[in-house]
Parts: structure tokens; C-alpha cells; sequence
């Protein structure tokens, strides 16, 4: 089919679909709001909205008090007081909530967030006047381990990676992909990608899920010899179109194909995650774990390069850029040896722009002999200078597990819950060198509010059709501006000078010939959206219209107005 044709038939069928959806919500406005309430207003309909909430039953409970922290996030800037939380015990209750909003139809503007553990960083996971489903409370399936030739665990989606980590490794069988952080969800990380240095192997988590459960806003569905729940009545024919609210939905690439790659990556925007049955790996025990310095980018992006395509590499390949910093590789020291001490002492990082290296290859200490020289083999194929190769030994949890240990610091000095004015970009390999002469030579001269994040990542061996946007080359650059804002700082690490900086690079990133994206992607306007989409915007929008066409789910996304999925056409 040519494309002009697809259109059409997209059309058609959307046109189709909505006329359903609108019948069916001006049914269900009429039987629940209007029929009783003859001169309901907007505002009426919202307190009777919120006065039915009261009254519904869940196996879990609804809260109307105490919502604060529902609306913050990490990112802490953005804080939308939601109308009520769901504290879900079971998916039915998902289920019903969904069922309820979506049956108010277009007259009410009741919106519906998941919250995963709240880690965003603009508000994505909160709904302003809405209802905020607190997804960690949902414990349905406990944890279920199985073995075989393709290991895999059944969570909820609403499980913590770190407990994923700490209960798969009492039967030696963690998941294969990772995030730097692990107090994270899993429904969370899947509505993105969950990308880290990891993904050189198997790709990021969302590669590494065999299977989804979902509830959904809407679906339409062919089926046979039931009753459809628009027209009411039963049928015998074949490919009939049944549709319905808050349905649970399993899928995978073989089942609702299109639902399951239309949630990974899709910024909640589809339906509810409720439960994910993610792939495993066999364990190792321990890692050792590298860093070592560049002062020549592309030498440093060749060897990162040439890492993540061999097939007899490390384990995990990142890297960070080192801007005007004194007295680097001291402060590796109270956790790295270096290889070459009397060396790393006559090295001076002072005022350098640096490139850092950061590499971990697993091994269990039966293999230790042929590890180190496994890796001598590795690391004589690479450029770094020879001076600055430090070395650790640490257990597979401490890796994984590293960020938390810097929480726990910051934490104690109060510097975990200040702003996180974070920027996350896929740069193209082909831009990579543009892009770091224009960013590191001319906006950013120093970086003392957080770490900047560099390392290439692999396409080929990732998903295709999932709602996640990379850039079109097969390997891109994750570059994250990982900044913290001192809460009362005028200077470089306050909140002013950041989110100038911040646009500053965007403003150069939204280059169109450059072909960059977003990762977290944050937007205002619907322009703007459909630029990060691109080509793939037509699909993103078919598949809104499709699970979700009053556009209740992920408003903290801000890329549907509530009921615009349907009053755009
Ligand atoms: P939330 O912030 O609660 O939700 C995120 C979005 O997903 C919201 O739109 C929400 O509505 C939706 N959502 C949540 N749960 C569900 C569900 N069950 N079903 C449908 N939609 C849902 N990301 C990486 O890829 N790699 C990293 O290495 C990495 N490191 C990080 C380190 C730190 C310290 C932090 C704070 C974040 C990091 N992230 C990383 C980003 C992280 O993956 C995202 O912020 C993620 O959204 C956070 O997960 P969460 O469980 O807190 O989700």
C-alpha cells in the first residue's frame, strides 16, 4: 500500500473508531451525569465525579488527603496537586478507575497519571486536579522465577529494579539490562527505555521484556460471537468490532503486537503497565570495574566505538567528560587503584577538557587468572592515556547498585531533593563531533553542578516499532547533563544558570538537519511534539486514538489536551 493510501485508510478507520468512542461517551454521559443531573456544569461534573470516586470500592483505597507527594518528582520543579491518589491492590482495581474516567466522557477533564516511584523530571508522572495511581502499592503477581532455556521473572509493574536485583540473585538469574539507578519502576523505565551501559549486549530494558500486561484507556478489538459493549447486543458475526474501557490486555510480539510496542517507550500514553515478565541472565559474582582518560575526543570516540561493536568485549561501556576540574584522579582514589601510581601522580587534570573512559567486565573468581588477562587483551586495543588507567574490584550488586551510594550522601547533606534541571540527548554518530566542538567549545565552560554522561549505544541490535524516537543512525550517543541546583546559588550551579545553559544546547540540538533527540523528552507545544516524532508521529497519534482517544492517560507528558485526540479530527 502507498503511503498516501495508508493515510486514508488510517483515516477511515479512525473516523470510524471515533464515531463510536463519542457515541459511546455521550451514551455513558447521558445514563451517569446528565439524565440526573439535567444542568450539570463542568464543575458540577467534576465534584460528582470526585464524590462517585469516593464511593467506589477498591480492594486497595483512595485517598483525597495528603496528595503532596504525588505531586513532586525528582526533577523537583514541576508540582501539580492531583484531586486523588489510588493506592491499587489489584489490576481490577486499574481496571475500574479506568473504566470510571473514561465513562465520564468528553464533558469531564478528570485525567489519570501511573506514578512509578516518582523519578521523573518535569512532572510526567503527575496530574494536575486528576487521579494519580500510586503503581508501587500494586504487589500482583508476587515475584515469580522461571528457568529453562529463557529465564524469566513475572513482576508487577509497580516493583523497584533493586528488589528485582536482590530477589533474582537468590537463584543466581538477574535481568540482562539495567539503568544506572535501580530505585526506579519497572513500569517507569519501560515507558521510556531504560537505557544504560548495558545495552552494548542485549539492548535497553526495552528489548529485554518478553511480555506485558496492560490496562488499557479504550480498545477496539476484532472479535467473534460475543456482545459488543457499544451496541449492546449479541452477534454472530465474525470481525465484528467490540470495544471497551479499562480492559486487560496481555501482549507481546506475537500477541496485540501493536499495544505492546505502542507501550514500551510510550510515555504512558497508551495504557497502564500492570505487569512486565522481564528476560534473565546467569549471574556473575564480581566486576571489575575501569576508568581511563582521554584529551582527544575522537580517539576516545573511536575506542568507545569500536567497544560496543565487538562481540568479545566488555560488559558495560559508558563514559562522562571531565570539564575544568582539579585534583580528578585523587578523588578516584578512596575507590580505584591505579595501575601505574607513581605515574597518576604526575598527572595533572588542572583546566583540561577530559574524556572518561568507564568499562566493567564480569567474571566469577574461578576465572580470575584468564580475566586479567582477557582484559590486558581488551585494553591494549585502546588509546586512553597510559597514565590514568584505574582499576576496582567490586561484587555485581555494588556496581549496579553504585548511584544509591552517592543518595545516600547527598542525603545526609540534604542535596538529594534540590532541582534536577536534567538534559538527556541521542546525538547521531554522524553529529557527534558537531556537536561536541559546539557544546563543549562554546556553551558549557564548566560543569560543577553534576556529571555529563557520554557513550555510544548500538541500534541494530535493539527493537524495532516501539513509540521510543532514537536518532536515524545505527549508533547514537546517549549524552546526559546530569545537574543538581543549589537550592539558594546565583552562581554556575544554581537553577537560573543551568536551565540557561540547558537552552542554550537545545537551541543548537533542535537543529533539524542535525538529526538529534530528546531521551525523557520534555515539550511545550504540539509543534514540537510532532518534530521529535517525526515520520512517526502519524502512528503515535493512530495509536492514541486507538487505546486512549479521550487522552486521559500521562497528562504530566503534555503531549494530548484532554479529549483532543478526538476534537483534532
Ligand atoms: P515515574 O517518574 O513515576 O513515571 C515516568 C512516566 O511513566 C510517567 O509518564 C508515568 O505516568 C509513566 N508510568 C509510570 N509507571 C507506569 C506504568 N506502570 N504504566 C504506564 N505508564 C507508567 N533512565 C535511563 O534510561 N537510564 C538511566 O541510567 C537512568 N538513570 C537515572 C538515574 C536517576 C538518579 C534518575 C532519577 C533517573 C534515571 N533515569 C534513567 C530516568 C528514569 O528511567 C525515568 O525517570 C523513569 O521514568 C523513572 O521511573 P519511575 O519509576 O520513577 O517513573
Amino acid at each position: 500500500m502507498v503511503f498516501g493510501e495508508y493515510l486514508t485508510f488510517i483515516r477511515q478507520k479512525t473516523r470510524a473508531l471515533l464515531i463510536l468512542v463519542f457515541l459511546h461517551s455521550f451514551m455513558i454521559n447521558r445514563i451517569y451525569l446528565s439524565s440526573n443531573h439535567p444542568f450539570a456544569t463542568p464543575q458540577t461534573i467534576e465534584s460528582i465525579a470526585h464524590s462517585s470516586l469516593a464511593e467506589m470500592r477498591f480492594e486497595g483505597r483512595i485517598s483525597f488527603e495528603n496528595l503532596e507527594f504525588a505531586a513532586r518528582d525528582f526533577g523537583n520543579r514541576y508540582h501539580l496537586m492531583p484531586s486523588a491518589v489510588l493506592h491499587p491492590k489489584s489490576v481490577s482495581d486499574i481496571s475500574s478507575i479506568l473504566r470510571y474516567v473514561y465513562d465520564l466522557g468528553l464533558s469531564s477533564e478528570l485525567k489519570v497519571a501511573a506514578r512509578g516511584h516518582g523519578h521523573s523530571l518535569e512532572g510526567q508522572a503527575q496530574a494536575y486536579r486528576g487521579v494519580v495511581i500510586s503503581m508501587e502499592s500494586l504487589r500482583d503477581p508476587e515475584m515469580s522465577f522461571h528457568g529453562g532455556k529463557h529465564p524469566y521473572v513475572d513482576v508487577s509493574a509497580g516493583e523497584l529494579w533493586i528488589n528485582i536485583l536482590h530477589e533474582s540473585l537468590k537463584r543466581g538469574l538477574p535481568p540482562r539490562s539495567w539503568t544506572d539507578y535501580l530505585h526506579l519502576t519497572v513500569g517507569g523505565t519501560l515507558s521510556n527505555a531504560g537505557i544504560s551501559g548495558q545495552a552494548l549486549r542485549h539492548g535497553p530494558q526495552i528489548n529485554n521484556v518478553y511480555q506485558l500486561q496492560v490496562v488499557t484507556g479504550y480498545i477496539t478489538i476484532t472479535c467473534s460471537k460475543m456482545h459488543t459493549k457499544i451496541l449492546r447486543r449479541p452477534s454472530n458475526n465474525l470481525n465484528l468490532l467490540c470495544a471497551g474501557r479499562g480492559e486487560v490486555v496481555t501482549c507481546s510480539d506475537k500477541q496485540n503486537t501493536d499495544l505492546f510496542h505502542a507501550v514500551l517507550g510510550g510515555l504512558g500514553q497508551f495504557g497502564i503497565i500492570t505487569q512486565a515478565r522481564i528476560a534473565l541472565e546467569p549471574a556473575p559474582k564480581m566486576v571489575k570495574w575501569i576508568r581511563a582518560l582521554y584529551s582527544d575526543f575522537s580517539t576516545f570516540a573511536r575506542d568507545q566505538e569500536h567497544l560496543i561493536s565487538s562481540n568479545n568485549s566488555f560488559d558495560y561501556v559508558e563514559g562522562f567528560i571531565i570539564i575544568n576540574r582539579t585534583g580528578l584522579l585523587n578523588n578516584w582514589r578512596s575507590s580505584f587503584s591505579p595501575k601505574d601510581p607513581i605515574r597518576a601522580d604526575q598527572f595533572n587534570s588542572d583546566g583540561k577538557l577530559l574524556f572518561c573512559l568507564e568499562i566493567a567486565k564480569y567474571y566469577n573468581p574461578r576465572e580470575s587468572d584468564n580475566i586479567d588477562q582477557d582484559i590486558d587483551t581488551l585494553l591494549s586495543e585502546l588509546s586512553y592515556i597510559r597514565s590514568t588507567l584505574f582499576m576496582s574490584e567490586v561484587s555485581y550488586v555494588n556496581i549496579l547498585d553504585r548511584v544509591h551510594v552517592s543518595e545516600v550522601k547527598l542525603r545526609e547533606e540534604g542535596l538529594w531533593e534540590v532541582p534536577h534541571p536534567w538534559l538527556n540527548l541521542l546525538v547521531p554518530r554522524s553529529r557527534i563531533h558537531e556537536f561536541v566542538a559546539e557544546v563543549f567549545g562554546n556553551i558549557v565552560k564548566d560543569m560543577s553542578s553534576g556529571p555529563v554522561l557520554i557513550y555510544p549505544v548500538n541500534k541494530t541490535r535493539w527493537r524495532s516499532g516501539t513509540s521510543l524516537i532514537t536518532p536515524d543512525d545505527d549508533v547514537f550517543y546517549m549524552i546526559a547533563f546530569l545537574s543538581s541546583a543549589m537550592p539558594s546559588s546565583t552562581g554556575k550551579d544554581g537553577l537560573k544558570h543551568i536551565l540557561s545553559q540547558n537552552k542554550k544546547i537545545l537551541s543548537f540540538s533542535q537543529r533539524p538537519y542535525l538529526g538529534i533527540k530528546q531521551y525523557l523528552p520534555h515539550y511545550s507545544t504540539e509543534e514540537e511534539w510532532e518534530a521529535h516524532f517525526g515520520p512517526h508521529w502519524e502512528v503515535f497519534y493512530r495509536r492514541k486514538l486507538s487505546y486512549d482517544p479521550l487522552a486521559i492517560l500521562a497528562p504530566g507528558q503534555r503531549i494530548f489536551r484532554r479529549g483532543i485526540a478526538y476534537v483534532q479530527q
